[in-house]
């Protein structure tokens, strides 16, 4: 329930600070003659189940790298992991689409792998089956696990998914990445570094704050008279799915028009360390959110990536402090020369309202 609002009182022209990392800011700029950018056209995605010619599909498994595992291992596979064809290591064509420093791990000994994430060509998230999302969440955190151990100079194990051709999949058979690195990337870093600073001054997890914000922000009209609650407004303003054990939600310094964010309620820094009973809920938050993506933007393209606290030396040290994620990315308008000069993210939908959109989306 929220207060209604007349169409101007909507409109918003704000710079908003992201509270994590206080360096990044967003243009929050919603009123029409503001629009700096234009909404990009998206390239449809390919939605076939199986395509002949495809490597990722069932029956050409002969044509992918060499097979690192398979869920189930033996017979029809749900879930494939392969080694990157065109690693992103070692090769200098990828690069574009990071921001971190992953020029740093180029001479590195990092690893680049592909999760095929359903035998189905086309299929969305949202159209997986809820076991099915389970077991591929269990198939990160297993990787995750198997690379830390693998390698100790390993630091940071990047989990991410681009969707769609507007978010740079090259490949359109659904597929996740996870590259492995002896450096930890810089937006990482940023949080890192900044939620430990904030523990050290007020002895709480940053994350874990935003949650308890977004749950508890409400206000509550009373009849003067009668003492009756006439309406409530603003309850979880930020909140866009809430499940037992996870929670998504619009970050109030969106960088992106539909940019949403899931984090465990409880707080938990590794995501190596969720329990394999509750991946189930982490599947349903993840599968309703992203239908709920996709019925709002009309056919969700994105870029999704884990957020975990890095396995270098101050792990421990950062554990109370750092609180993973999962951020998701939608891609719904091109960047304009403005964003990519000035560094200034210029989101054109309030999020508030975005928040309130999806949530009203009937599952
Ligand atoms: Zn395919
Ligand atoms: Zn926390
Ligand atoms: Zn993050």
């Amino acid at each position: 329930m929220s207060e209604p609002n007349t169409p101007e009182s909507n409109e918003v022209r704000e710079i908003r600070t992201n509270p994590i990392v206080p360096s990044e800011s967003v243009l929050v700029a919603t009123a029409r003659s503001m629009r700096p950018k234009k909404a990009e056209e998206l390239a449809p995605r390919d939605t076939r189940k199986h395509v002949e010619t495809c490597p990722f599909c069932r029956g050409n498994e002969h044509k992918t790298p060499p097979l690192i595992l398979a869920v189930p291992p033996e017979g029809d596979w749900n879930i494939r992991m392969v080694e990157n064809l065109y690693p992103v290591l070692g090769d200098d064509r990828s690069q574009a689409n990071f921001t971190f420093g992953l020029q740093q791990t180029i001479d590195g000994y990092g690893r680049h792998e592909v999760i095929i994430d359903h035998h189905e060509h086309g299929i969305a998230i949202h159209e997986m089956a809820e076991d099915h999302l389970a077991t591929l969440f269990g198939v990160y955190q297993l990787r995750m696990r198997q690379l830390f151990a693998l390698d100790e100079r390993l630091k940071y194990v990047l989990v991410f998914k681009n969707f769609g051709p507007a978010a740079g999949a090259s490949i359109p058979h659904t597929h996740s990445q996870v590259i492995a690195m002896p450096v930890v990337p810089e937006n990482v870093d940023a949080e890192v570094k900044n939620s430990a600073a904030h523990f050290a001054k007020h002895h709480h997890c940053i994350f874990c704050a935003l949650i308890d914000e977004a749950l508890t922000f409400e206000a509550t009209i009373y009849d003067r008279s009668s003492g009756a609650v006439r309406r409530k407004i603003n309850v979880g303003q930020y909140v866009v799915e809430r499940g037992e054990k996870f929670i998504a939600i619009k970050p109030f310094a969106s960088r992106y028009e539909w940019e949403v964010h899931i984090l465990p309620l409880e707080h938990q820094a590794d995501f190596v360390d969720v329990r394999a009973e509750d991946m189930a809920d982490l599947a349903r938050v993840m599968k309703r959110t992203m239908a709920r993506l996709d019925a709002v933007i009309g056919g969700a393209q994105y870029n999704f990536f884990l957020h975990s606290v890095p396995h270098d030396a101050k792990r421990e040290a950062h554990a109370p402090s750092y609180h993973w994620h999962l951020e998701i990315c939608p891609r719904t308008s091109i960047p304009t020369g403005f964003e990519l000069g000035s560094g200034l993210f210029v989101n054109t939908v309030n999020p508030e309202q975005a928040a309130e959109r999806l949530r009203a989306v009937e599952l």
